[in-house]
């Protein structure tokens, strides 16, 4: 212990330029250092690096966060932080800082498999509920190693997604934060998604009240309205929703249907801007979204994007960074399902989508509206383990800074699921969920593929070491 306490006194007394040098030095040490005695919090500091606080100001370079347990207790830079004697520390030198990535728009019972009817099947005939729970913790997983601390689940059959968001939280699950919606509320729908996804289907604004009280009953986080519903349906699942400080996103394409949605008072208006809305929506919705401050989430990449990305580089889809996150059997049944992938239904819309794409992200980025930043993780080729940064990625290309981007995917994601106080930002009192990537992801905002660090509450699942 001797030469970690020395270290660190001596650190703390000396210039910021003596200390980086010392930062490379006590990683090593640290290999031999006992575990911290008596009742002392849990501490870890992570030194060196530049750090992006969430919020839209000028980075901290060489700066230094100290976490206590699961929280925050000091970020700055290094000059101005002061590590407790002992802390053990990650060398976070020469690489980014910034608040771990929340995914806005998420399914972890799918996991990039091409088609629903054969997907829900596959499941069935291997194992059911068990191969679902392996599914959602692979899912998890990778999420998390992608540096996406948290998750937004937008439907999923309700025990199932519950288990999982409650195994993660014990640490039975190494994966993201889930925040579950359960099964998302339509109307007359039918098929393969809407039985694999355990849709519920209302006749009545009645009904749909009655069904969120039942899902805010079993604890659901948030309630998803999905398709065809009417302009009191929305009212009445608002009305419910609110009761129970539920936030209520709704799935919606069609200027008529973000209307009743807005003008019902969801909370989160979810793909708009996305799949093919042609003509992209009038001035007049636009404005009154902007006016108002409510938060949009496009879900833009997954197919306009996706698509012809895959038809430059089919190689993507067997990366072998990608294998090693799958097991073995459910790696080969999601490869099968996309050794045609040209001819997916799911893709069947994309060449109207594409033509469309970018005045559906421009028209909420150019008029400033609330964005928020989610992919619908988990569908056709949108695997887990990289759709955030392609989603960033494409919020920069049609013309928001990287640094609003980033904002888009922490702080801003943080507040629209109602969890500002706790989530989004690096800084003291707030949960200590930070990666660290290489590089400078605002001169390339790819960098976010390369997450080298991951600490969630406080406690690291990925380098560090
Ligand atoms: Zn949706
Ligand atoms: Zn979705």
């Amino acid at each position: 212990m001797y030469s970690l306490d020395f270290m660190s006194t001596v650190a703390d007394s000396m210039g910021s330029g003596m200390r980086s040098r010392l930062i490379y030095i006590v990683p090593i040490l640290l290999l031999c250092a006992p575990a911290p005695r008596g009742q002392a919090p849990t501490r870890l500091a992570l030194v060196g690096g530049m750090l992006l606080t969430g919020y839209e100001v000028p980075p901290v370079h060489h700066a230094a966060i100290v976490i206590e347990g699961n929280k925050i207790v000091q970020a700055g830079p290094a000059s101005e932080v002061t590590i407790p004697a002992g802390t053990p520390i990650v060398d976070t030198s020469g690489r980014t800082m910034l608040p771990g990535l929340i995914e806005a728009h998420g399914h972890l019972i799918v996991l990039g498999h091409g088609n629903y009817d054969t997907w829900f099947t596959w499941l069935k005939a291997h194992g059911g509920d068990a191969m679902l729970m392996r599914v959602m913790e692979t899912s998890a997983r990778q999420l998390l190693m992608a540096g996406v601390t948290t998750e937004i689940d937008l439907g999923a059959p309700l025990q199932p997604i519950l288990t999982i968001r409650d195994r993660i939280k014990k640490g039975e699950v190494i994966g993201a934060r889930v925040f579950a919606s359960g099964p998302w509320i339509s109307r007359g729908a039918s098929g393969a998604m809407q039985d694999g996804f355990g849709g519920i289907n209302i006749t009545s604004p009645d009904e749909a009240a009655q069904q969120v009280e039942r899902l805010a009953a079993a604890g659901v986080d948030q309630i998803k309205a999905h398709a065809g519903l009417t302009l009191e349906d929305y009212r009445a699942i608002v009305a419910a929703a609110h009761k129970h400080q539920l936030r209520v996103h709704a799935h919606v394409y069609s200027e008529a249907d973000v209307r009743h949605a807005f003008d019902a008072g969801v909370d989160v208006l979810q793909h708009v801007g996305s799949a093919g809305t042609a003509p992209p929506y009038s001035q007049d919705l636009i404005r009154d979204i902007v006016n108002a401050g409510r938060p949009v989430v496009i879900t833009a990449a997954h197919r306009s994007w996706l698509y012809p990305d895959t038809a430059r580089f089919p190689e993507r889809l067997q990366d072998p960074e990608l294998k090693k996150q799958f097991p073995t059997d459910i790696y080969a049944e999601v490869q099968d399902s996309l050794k045609n992938w040209p001819a997916l239904g799911y893709f069947q819309r994309t060449d109207r989508e594409m033509l469309y794409r970018e005045r559906g992200v421009k028209q909420f980025v150019e008029a400033a509206a609330v964005i928020g930043m989610g992919t619908d993780s988990g569908t056709p080729m949108n695997f887990h383990s990289e759709a955030l940064w392609r989603e960033i990625k494409v919020h920069v290309d049609m013309g928001m800074t990287p640094q609003r981007a980033i904002a888009a995917a922490t702080r801003v994601n943080a507040q629209i699921i109602g969890k500002g106080r706790e989530l989004g930002t690096i800084e003291p009192g707030k949960l200590a969920d930070i990666i660290v990537v290489k590089g400078n992801p605002l001169f390339d905002i790819v960098a976010l593929s390369d997450v080298q660090i991951v600490v969630k509450d406080g406690k690291v699942f990925k380098g560090g070491s």
